[in-house]
């Protein structure tokens, strides 16, 4: 027997039908990798402007569409009449969004506006949306709980932490489920999906190239900072690990936010010092300015996410998350469809 379509729980083994946004970027591909493996059916909605046909799991149905387009979500809302939504498509670079912060609000606001509208219109009520430590702008304590305030340095950042806010208050009005899983430093890869971003501004894949050949060395954005070596420390959290939150709180009663790190940085040279020590490489590294927005230090504390999902990240480890980048990138040296 089908539960009623205003049963706003997914329970635990469960098979579910899930309308996926944004699945043939870096992290919803893996996450709809996950998610089929667990045997879930899984509709992919996508404008492929930034991410990769090739990153589309097979396993799914794949709708060519933009979340700009009211009709376009609507429509396809209505017809999948999914289970839960997992929202991932949005832009997602600090840098471009200081150059065009409208572009960011038009996108990631108003794309996921109309997302909600569709929810709402359709009796949707769970949706997992793909936050980021970014909507904290610069933290006041460290490592950084979900009770901080909220006070982002850039329009991502705010575009982010806009559509929490509209979440919220349909959270408040019409019993929407949100949960917003706000990411540290996502990297590493599965066999089949990995990073590739053109222009790839992320320090893991960037070192990586060094250690292929493409480029003579990687920029180190700011060596002056106030930490043991000078360098921007992060918390690097393994894709896997973060496609696996997304499923866990699909299967749990749960709303709000969860911070999702190992609760464990790594400095810029150390990662490019653990980079060195996977690849078996030499990577040249050239001391550069700081890079405007960079926080010296984003650390997450993330035992709500273990308390309340019961979240056991498996691939914790830097040399683990490296290892895993580094063999999808010997396997795609040149990213999608161009190995
Ligand atoms: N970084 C760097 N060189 C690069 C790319 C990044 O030094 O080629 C630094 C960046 O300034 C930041 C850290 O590495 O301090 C992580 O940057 P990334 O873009 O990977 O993630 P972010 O924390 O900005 O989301």
């Amino acid at each position: 027997m089908s539960l009623p379509r205003q049963w706003p729980i997914c329970y635990k083994n469960e098979l579910m039908k899930i309308l996926l946004t944004g699945g043939s970027g870096y992290i919803g591909s893996v996450t709809t990798e996950l998610l089929c493996d667990d045997g879930h059916e899984v509709v992919v909605f996508d404008n492929l402007e930034r991410g990769h046909r090739e990153a589309v799991d097979p396993r799914t149905r794949l709708v060519v569409g933009d979340l700009r387009d009211p009709h376009a979500i609507r429509d396809t809302m209505q017809e999948v009449m999914p289970d839960a939504v997992v929202h991932f498509a949005a832009y997602a670079l600090v840098g471009e969004s200081m150059q065009e912060p409208a572009k960011y609000f038009v996108n990631n606001i108003g794309g996921g506006v109309h997302l909600l509208d569709a929810m709402v219109n359709t009796g949707v009520k769970k949706i997992i949306f793909s936050s980021t430590c970014a909507t904290y702008g610069e933290p006041e304590e460290m490592p950084m709980h979900e009770d901080l305030p909220q006070r982002p340095t850039n329009p991502y950042g705010e575009s982010k932490l806009m559509f929490e806010t509209a979440l919220r208050w349909e959270q408040q009005r019409r019993g929407i489920q949100p949960v917003f899983l706000r990411y540290f430093n996502a990297a590493g890869a599965t066999e089949k999906y990995g990073e590739d971003h053109e222009p790839e501004t992320h320090l893991i894949p960037n070192v990586l190239k060094v250690a292929l050949g493409q480029t003579p060395f990687v920029p180190v954005f700011g060596d002056d900072y106030d930490t043991p070596d000078g360098t921007c420390i992060r918390d690097y959290i393994h894709v896997v690990d973060l496609a696996r939150a997304h499923i866990l709180a699909l299967e749990k009663d749960v709303t709000g936010p969860f911070n999702l790190g190992t609760g464990t940085g790594f400095s810029v040279q150390e990662v490019i010092e653990a980079c060195r020590k996977v690849t078996g490489h030499d990577i040249p590294m050239k001391m550069s300015p700081r890079r405007p927005g960079d926080p010296p230090r984003l650390v997450a504390a993330a035992d709500k996410a273990r308390r309340v999902l019961e979240w056991n990240p498996r691939r914790a480890q830097l040399e683990t998350i490296v290892a895993d980048a580094w063999a999808w990138h010997q396997a795609h040296p040149q990213g999608y469809g161009r190995a």
